[in-house]
């Protein structure tokens, strides 16, 4: 066994995600000597699979009062860690280290090159300023705290997998969740957390793609819908869902849907698959009412009317062109031929292709794992720790920051945002 006596850090950060890296960085800025700890060879690996490799790195709510609703029922904790450090002063630390953003659909910040990348150099170049030491491939295996805490003594022995014990007056726990496990995140940290006397709420997944049993969505893979309308059966049965839930972004994919707007419902998914038979409606053009949609459909035909069908569908929204093989699959379904002229399509098949624009049908099989999920549920339940500080209530010393934390968001650069806040209030404190 290596014990390395000789040293006795004042921060030990274990985890080298973005709540990690800048936790560290921020400590060691204002004078800590701090050491990084990480199990992968590299810093940030999933922060370099972030928003599709272009890292949506916060969202442009500015307010807290509109930013903090979004994590639910945490929101009353967050105020202040959030009147501390919140999207202004994230948007300045990285403004100020050379990465402008550019904002795309509902106030989502990328940085203005679309390369996670940027975010990650960013932060590297921080914690290597400020003189962070980083360990990589050092795995760690447990934490203890010593029970007599006497000043400048080690409180925290943190066991590494080769058998070194580091010693450290505080520990920040920075390992993540569990999603997308094969970037690191394996949930180490929710058994060393209850090992201390912690309350973790058990890991579920939130924001994780939807498979179906529709196979025929595989042919629509990669067509993503900037506004649709979600709604969502339990046994037939309309489930009632707030308006501002309903609508926004979706993505086929080769199993089923994902895109915000059906992550941020698949908790709520999950929790009805577990009740009984859930069916999804998918409405193609939420803007118009079946009337006006039929209209406009009828205009159409009748305007190009010695076109084929599957060559006219795509163009009921002008400069909002349904994709090919979107159009395709509707014909498939609606049973008509899409080498038919618009003048031989049948009124009865017009209504049924105008209702199914209105109404897909799609039937839910079951939602994708820890390997495709974005963030992981659970965790760490916020009452037992101090948001002014991010300081354990139950483990003086011991400080809890990004995923490891048991609060919801959806998607939209609000993960990261809670990285970005809980990560510097650390720094800042411990
Ligand atoms: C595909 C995908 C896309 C996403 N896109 C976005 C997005 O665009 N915007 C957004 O806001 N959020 C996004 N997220 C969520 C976001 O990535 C996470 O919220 C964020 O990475 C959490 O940061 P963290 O520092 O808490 O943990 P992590 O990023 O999980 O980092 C934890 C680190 O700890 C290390 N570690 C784990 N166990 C040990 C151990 N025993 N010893 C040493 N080191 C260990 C891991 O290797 C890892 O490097 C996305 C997530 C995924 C999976």
């Amino acid at each position: 066994m290596k014990c390395e006596q000789e040293q006795l850090w004042d921060v030990v950060v274990i985890g080298g995600g973005p709540a990690g890296m800048i936790a560290a960085g921020r400590a060691a800025e204002r004078g800590k000597k701090v050491l990084l700890l990480e199990k992968n060879a590299t810093l940030g690996k999933k922060l370099l699979i972030t928003g599709g490799g272009r890292c949506n790195v916060t969202n442009n709510k500015i307010d807290l009062r509109t930013l903090l609703p979004k994590y639910g029922a945490s929101e009353p904790f967050l105020y202040s860690a959030f009147a501390q450090f919140a999207v202004v002063e994230t948007l300045d630390f990285f403004r100020a280290r050379g990465m402008e953003v550019k904002e795309e659909n509902d106030g989502r910040l990328f940085p203005a090159s679309e390369r996670a990348q940027s975010v990650l150099d960013v932060l590297m170049h921080y914690i290597e300023e400020q003189g962070v030491v980083v360990r990589t491939g050092a795995v760690v295996a447990s934490i203890s705290r010593s029970a007599e805490v006497s000043a400048g003594a080690p409180m925290f022995h943190i066991s590494l997998q080769d058998g070194a014990i580091i010693q450290s007056k505080s520990c920040v726990v920075a390992v993540g969740g569990t999603s997308h496990p094969e970037t690191g995140s394996t949930g180490d940290g929710f058994a060393w957390m209850r090992a201390l006397g912690h309350t973790v709420k058990d890991n579920t997944f939130s924001l994780v793609p939807v498979a179906l049993q529709d196979s025929w969505v595989a042919t629509c893979a990669g067509v993503t819908l900037l506004d649709a309308k979600l709604s969502i059966y339990l046994d037939g049965v309309k489930q009632p869902l707030q308006k501002q839930q309903q609508r926004g972004r979706i993505l086929f994919t080769h199993v089923g849907l994902s895109g915000p707007l059906v992550l941020n419902r698949s908790k709520y998914i999950g929790e009805l698959l577990g009740q009984g038979e859930v069916t999804l409606a998918l409405d193609l053009f939420p803007t118009l009412d079946p009337g006006a949609l039929k209209a406009r459909v009828q205009e159409l035909l009748i305007g190009e009317s010695n076109k084929q069908i599957k060559n006219t569908l795509g163009d009921i929204l002008p400069g909002a062109p349904l994709p090919k093989s979107l159009v395709a699959a509707l014909l498939n379904l609606a049973n008509i031929n899409g080498d038919t002229p618009n003048h031989s399509v049948r009124s009865e098949q017009r209504s049924l292709l105008v209702s199914l624009l209105k109404h897909i049908p799609l039937h839910v099989s079951h939602l994708l794992g820890a390997d495709k999920a974005i963030v992981s549920s659970g965790g760490v339940v916020p009452n037992e720790v101090d948001f002014k500080t991010m300081q354990s209530r139950v483990v003086p010393g011991l400080y809890i920051v990004g995923d490891l934390l048991d609060i919801d968001r959806p998607s939209g650069g609000y993960s990261l945002q809670l990285c970005w806040t809980t990560g510097f209030v650390v720094g800042n404190s411990c």
